[in-house]
């Protein structure tokens, strides 16, 4: 089949791997000049396999409230609220408060993680890419006894499914990351020992190129506008190129990666995506002292600020903040990011010459991505992937490319179907 894969972020770029790989013949279509461009640039560079979980959390509401009130809070709103942003946070509130279902979520979400973690190492071992890439684990530091405590249902559910975590005292975090040498409050943090790390934007950009080399056709600077429909199947999709040109592209069937950008495509087709744009702010900068620096990635659970060893660079990111899509950067979210450095990594690094970035994480109100068939038969989406896409992009990539081959996927897609903000 001709497969059309709409978006060059990670997500578009490993589904197209994956379809090239089956014997499809693909053609990419990206608006930037390079793959990996937008929300997949400047992440918190972390594979969390084991750390998935949906946005919609119950215990959550409550304790995010405080935090918007906070000069270093993790959580920002902009006043007065877009009537997008209140639909969105009005839309989060109900799943968080629909029984059972973050629970559902966050099982399907990590079964999705684990089949990840494998298509990543397969990747790995095939094409042996060079993205600053690792598996060495990640922490998830506890500043507060209550802290530590809220980790041990995390470890035990993580016990139940087969996936690896262990607790760890101050001294075991020291000895795992022994650069953090920092005075910020240590009781202990929740070792994830099989997660890893990688520049989300080198790993789009190589894996572009080597889909490239195998035969993918990517066009770059093209905005896909319309997808040309019948009641049953997509024929086409116009697309504008550079100069204002418009061309129609056919194709057999057409997969949506489009990240926040995917619903004013789908929309028209009678199925409303509501992916909202969560905005989070990163710091990057070449390694001053690597010895002192991150060995993998910690979350420091004080600021809600993650860093991660990238090769000798040290990625630093933070902040959930509702605000449309702004791209400006305020000095105020930086200092934040640099204090959380600071107080875990001193000296690793002159923060104040970090280059800076800000991103919009593509979320859905309830948590889970948009993995399936669409509003016609050859039409399929994989977008939606909110704050977790650099981690489960090459495991949703084998599911969708198992559901266009009409092969029952390798983890169960209930809680990704794409029709259910309409139930
Ligand atoms: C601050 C921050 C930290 C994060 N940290 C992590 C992390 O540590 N681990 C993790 O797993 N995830 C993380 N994420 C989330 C992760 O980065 C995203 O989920 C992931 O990058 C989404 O990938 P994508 O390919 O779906 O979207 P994108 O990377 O945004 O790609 C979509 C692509 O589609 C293109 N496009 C859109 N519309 C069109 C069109 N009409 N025509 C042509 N091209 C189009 C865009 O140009 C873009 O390149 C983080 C996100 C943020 C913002």
């Amino acid at each position: 089949m001709h497969i059309v894969v709409v978006g060059g972020g990670v997500v578009g770029m490993t589904t197209a791997h994956e379809l090239n790989r089956r014997g499809h013949q693909v053609t990419v279509l990206e608006r930037h000049a390079i793959a990996g461009n937008e929300t997949s640039k400047g992440n918190a560079a972390q594979r969390s396999y084991g750390v998935v979980y949906p946005w919609a959390d119950p215990a959550m509401v409550f304790k995010a409230l405080p935090w918007l009130f906070k000069q270093d809070g993790p959580l920002k709103l902009r006043v007065p609220p877009s009537v997008e942003t209140l639909k969105f946070m009005f839309a989060t509130l109900r799943y968080a408060w629909s029984p059972g279902l973050f629970g559902l979520n966050r099982r399907a979400m990590l079964r999705l993680g684990t089949l990840s973690r494998e298509r990543f190492l397969a990747l790995e071992k095939e094409l042996n890419l060079a993205f600053d890439g690792a598996h060495q684990g990640l922490l998830h530091l506890a500043s507060t006894p209550e802290a530590l405590e809220g980790y041990r249902a995390t470890h035990d559910l993580l016990t139940e499914l087969g996936i690896p975590s262990r607790l760890l005292t101050p001294d075991q975090v020291r000895e795992t990351e022994p650069g953090m040498t920092g005075d910020g409050p240590l009781y202990g943090a929740l070792s994830y020992e099989t997660d890893g790390t990688g520049d989300c934007h080198l790993f789009s950009r190589e894996l572009a190129k080597a889909c490239e080399a195998n035969g993918v056709t990517i066009r770059y600077n093209v905005e896909a506008e319309d997808l040309v429909a019948g009641d049953h199947k997509v024929s086409a999709i116009t697309l504008r190129r550079e100069g204002g040109l418009l061309e129609t592209l056919e194709a057999d069937a057409f997969v949506i990666c489009a990240g926040c950008w995917s619903n004013h495509l789908v929309k028209p087709l009678g199925l409303d995506l509501p992916i909202y744009p969560v905005k989070g702010y990163s710091l990057t900068v070449p390694l001053k002292d690597p010895d002192h620096a991150p060995a993998s990635t910690i979350h420091d659970d004080n600021f809600k600020v993650v860093s991660t060893r990238l090769g000798n660079r040290l990625r630093a990111t933070g902040f959930v903040e509702l605000t449309d899509f702004n791209r400006d950067i305020p000095e105020a979210r930086l200092a934040t990011i640099r204090k959380s450095v600071e107080s875990r990594f001193p000296g690793c690094a002159d923060l104040n010459a970090a280059e800076s970035w800000t991103g919009f994480r593509p979320m859905t109100p309830d948590g889970p991505a948009i993995i399936g068939r669409g509003p016609r038969d050859n039409l399929y989406l994989n977008t939606g992937h909110g704050t977790f896409g650099w981690t489960l992009s090459a495991g949703s990539a084998a599911v969708i490319a198992q559901v266009i081959d009409g092969e029952e996927p390798a983890v169960c897609l209930d809680a990704f179907r794409p029709g259910r903000f309409a139930e």
